[in-house]
């Protein structure tokens, strides 16, 4: 697979390239230009052109595209869903699912493009009015994590050219296949060449040159906190403008009068879904003391029954962990856990059989007792293994998931609409779910409270941050007041 520039697949300058592998088999599925700081600039070379044409086409014929793109890529759902699990390792369900959800975030902005009303509001002074026009910011650097590599790039492209943007991508290292192969259709399904590219290529290269090239304008990043932090960094030369989606450390709260059942099906998909590596996964969960005893038992029953394996395999419920460096970072927090004297609920870890001895497997893991300065519940555990607490009342559940740098998403289980709202209200997170698991979509505005970043994605909010906010003030002929210099 090659990059795409300009609307054309591309080497890298100097043909260099690396291997991109399967995280349930360990074999390289193919390999992938090596970008460098030229071939970045080339391809905001190519989004700055594109630009000039994209930006000035009516926001009807902007809507038409995104539509006919979100078209494009659910006819070929069934191929980029196999795609997305031979790089990323997630079962055929949830990659398909991940690609439907990038044709459902186009629809969402082909929508809401050329629908937004704005006001005419007179001076107070009554000498005029002013209008607030929005204009596109120019071209946008998206880096992207591999998570969700091609939701993620929906997030960000799709409100983006909706606005009039273009954009350089930049896909993580371990999953830039799927990414190329959803840009190249975009561009056959209308796209103008040059306003959606994809640089394939080290972080701490192709990601620095979008940084440092005073041609980008934003930058829209999902990663790690200190990712997060470099970006800004490097933004700040250029004073570019920002969207960070960040870690988390998602508290789960579920009260004695919730629905237990419900509670333990959410649980299950929150925590496990695309093995446990999603941003608003829940990394922490708190139980009511009263019916904690119960909830766990059922909970171990359920976590018992997902099946790990390669994704390709229609029986499977749960693909690898992405990499192996991922892999020994859960394994360590769970160490560090047991170390300081958290009892298993359900002992996961590395599989033994030797089925999964190829890929970075790890099977699910639940952990009683656990520590609250446990590495586990103090930082981003990214992968399949959840600590347990049991708290005495909400006041205490809530003090406990406030108690953390993010503030990404959160849900809190009751059947009390009072007490669900009281929890809503003070829990520090972007996105509170009741009684639900982290389901994003693309109507619904998202992003992180404190170190979890900020900006929003999807919504009409999402929109509003490919945009700068133009004011244009006009005094009526006549009946402005007359200057005079110096002011007396
Ligand atoms: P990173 O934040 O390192 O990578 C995300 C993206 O940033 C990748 O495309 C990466 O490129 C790029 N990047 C890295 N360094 C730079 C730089 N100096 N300038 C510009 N771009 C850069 O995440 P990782 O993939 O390393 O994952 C590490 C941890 O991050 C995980 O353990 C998890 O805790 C967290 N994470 C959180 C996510 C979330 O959704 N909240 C998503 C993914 C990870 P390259 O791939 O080439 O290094």
């Amino acid at each position: 697979m090659k990059m795409l520039i300009q609307g054309q697949f591309s080497d890298a300058e100097g043909a260099a390239t690396f291997s991109v592998k399967n995280p349930a088999t360990g074999e390289v599925i193919d390999s992938v230009p090596k970008g460098t700081r030229e071939d970045a600039k080339r391809a905001i070379d190519a989004a700055t052109e594109a630009f000039k044409v994209w930006s000035e086409r009516p926001s009807i014929e902007r809507s038409r595209v995104l539509i006919k793109i979100a078209d494009a890529v659910r006819a070929e759902a069934d191929e980029l869903g196999r795609s997305l699990t031979l790089e990323q390792g997630k079962p055929l369900g949830e990659a398909k699912s991940e690609i439907n959800s990038f044709a459902n975030t186009c629809e969402y902005y082909a929508g809401l493009i050329g629908r937004e009303r704005g006001a005419h509001t007179p001076f107070s002074t009554g000498e005029g009015f002013f209008i607030v026009t929005k204009r596109p910011l120019g071209v946008v650097g998206a880096i992207l994590p591999w998570n969700f590599p091609v939701s993620l790039m929906g997030w960000k492209v799709a409100p983006g050219l909706a606005a009039g943007n273009t954009f350089v991508v930049k896909p993580a290292s371990t999953t830039p296949i799927t990414d190329v192969k959803v840009a190249s259709l975009m561009v056959k399904a209308g796209l103008p060449p040059g306003a959606v590219n994809v640089v394939t290529g080290p972080g701490g290269v192709v990601g620095e040159e979008l940084l440092d090239n005073p041609k980008v304008s934003k930058i829209a990043f999902t990663g790690e906190t200190a990712t997060g932090r470099r970006i800004m960094e490097g933004s700040a030369k250029y004073i570019k403008r920002l969207t960070l989606e960040l870690g988390g450390s998602d508290p789960m709260i579920v009260c004695d009068d919730a629905d237990l059942a419900l509670a333990v099906e959410g649980a299950a998909w929150g925590r496990f879904r695309n093995c446990g590596q999603s941003c608003t996964s829940v990394k922490r969960l708190f139980l009511f003391e009263s019916i904690a005893e119960g909830f766990i038992r059922a909970f171990a029953e359920k976590v018992k029954t997902i099946r790990i394996g390669d994704g390709r395999d229609k029986e499977t419920h749960m693909g690898p962990v992405h990499t192996e460096v991922q892999r020994e970072k859960v394994e360590s927090m769970v160490q560090d856990a047991q170390n300081r004297g958290a009892k298993d609920i359900v002992k996961g870890g590395r599989p033994a059989d030797a089925a999964f001895e190829r890929g970075n497997f790890y099977s699910p893991t639940v952990l009683g007792e656990v520590d609250y300065d446990a590495t586990i519940a103090r930082e981003e555990c990214f992968g399949p293994a959840l600590p347990i607490f049991i708290v005495k009342d909400l006041e205490e559940a809530i003090q406990r998931a406030n108690d953390t740098p993010y503030g990404l998403g959160s849900s809190v289980w009751t059947k009390d609409v009072e007490r669900a709202y009281h929890a809503a209200e003070r829990i520090q997170a972007g996105t509170t779910w009741v009684n639900s698991p982290p389901i994003s979509r693309a109507e619904v505005p998202f992003g992180g409270f404190k170190q979890s970043g900020f900006g929003r994605e999807l919504g009409i909010e999402g929109l509003d941050h490919y945009y700068e906010t133009k004011s244009i003030q006009v005094l009526e002929y006549g009946k402005g007041k007359k200057w005079a210099f110096p002011i007396n």
